[in-house]
């Protein structure tokens, strides 16, 4: 590593560098998929019903899935954070060099919707004051998983970006890495996190739609054999256009559009995601 302070000899890089991965890889020529993207939570002031349940009866932690909406007991009060409907991806091009983790100016506008539920879910926060609001980028990779591993065809070169989730997925993460450097393979199967699941087809445009995809999907269930809309189409074959008129209904793998299954024409051709027995069934 050559740095303006002199030269480090080092057997592995690792690249973690966060809000900065997709800088520290052009340093070595990669182009990480990865996308930072603003987010909203606030405090309240204390609640009553809190403050007299005492210290020791914290309420759970919880998610409400149609909300999009995380809270949790903050003191007396409540943190209530949402993934807003509409993503806001932050510095597209860079982050800036010298960004010090500073907060970003609250955008009510953007999570008023999400809030107004969150108020519906839990009553008393209607009438509680809100303390603070924040909002600050963390960063987010296209299938909302973090990018973990050796960067194929770049020998000892390794990253841990995409981090979004950094409190909580941080001690998963270092432990797999050092497992996977100490070992040889990390002692879980970490293929949903390992950077080799993308190819050359995920480039940092591909990075920012699919991350705000995921971004706006974050709490959002996911069914089996779904597949998203956005960054598709980024490999065909020849083949592609024919597989559609004949009504195939396409999925993506690896970046290359593949057919699914058929329906009876491409106006029929679409998926309804379900736990249960989906659309295919009755064409298959
Ligand atoms: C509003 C908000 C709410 C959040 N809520 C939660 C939450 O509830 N739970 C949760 O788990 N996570 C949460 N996070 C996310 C969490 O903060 C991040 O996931 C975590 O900080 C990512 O850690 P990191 O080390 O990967 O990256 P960063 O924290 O960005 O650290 C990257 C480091 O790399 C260094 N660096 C950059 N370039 C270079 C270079 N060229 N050379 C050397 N060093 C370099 C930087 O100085 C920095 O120290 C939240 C984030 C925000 C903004």
């Amino acid at each position: 590593v050559i740095t303006e302070k002199g030269n480090i000899n080092a057997e592995i890089i690792i690249n973690a560098g966060g809000l900065w991965a997709r800088e520290v890889g052009k340093l070595s020529g990669i182009n990480l998929p990865v996308q930072p993207m603003e987010h909203h939570y606030l405090v309240t002031e204390s609640i009553p019903e809190l403050k007299e349940r005492g210290k020791e009866m914290r309420i759970p932690v919880g998610t409400d899935f149609d909300g999009n909406i995380y809270f949790r007991q903050e003191g007396y009060g409540m943190l209530l954070g949402t993934y807003e409907p509409r993503a806001t991806p932050w510095q597209v091009k860079a982050t800036p060099q010298n960004f010090g983790h500073e907060l970003l100016e609250p955008k009510l506008e953007n999570i008023q919707d999400r809030l107004a539920i969150g108020f519906k879910r839990i009553p008393a926060l209607e009438k509680a004051g809100i303390k603070n609001i924040v909002n600050g980028p963390f960063t987010f990779g296209p299938d909302g998983n973090p990018l973990i591993g050796p960067v194929p065809g770049i020998k000892n070169y390794w990253v841990a970006v995409g981090v979004m989730a950094g409190f909580c997925q941080a001690g998963g993460v270092g432990k797999c890495i050092a497992e996977w450097i100490i070992d040889g393979e990390p002692s879980i199967d970490v293929w949903a996190m390992d950077i080799a699941r993308f190819g050359n087809y995920a480039s940092p445009d591909y990075g920012t739609v699919k991350s705000s995809e995921n971004y706006e999907r974050r709490f959002i269930m996911t069914f089996p054999n779904e597949t998203l809309p956005k960054g598709r189409k980024q490999k065909t074959t020849s083949l592609y256009d024919r597989l559609v008129a004949r009504g195939a209904v396409m999925g993506d793998s690896f970046g290359l559009e593949n057919a699914l299954w058929f329906s009876k024409n491409p106006k029929d051709a679409h998926e309804e995601p379900t736990f249960k027995r989906s659309r295919s069934h009755d064409y298959v």
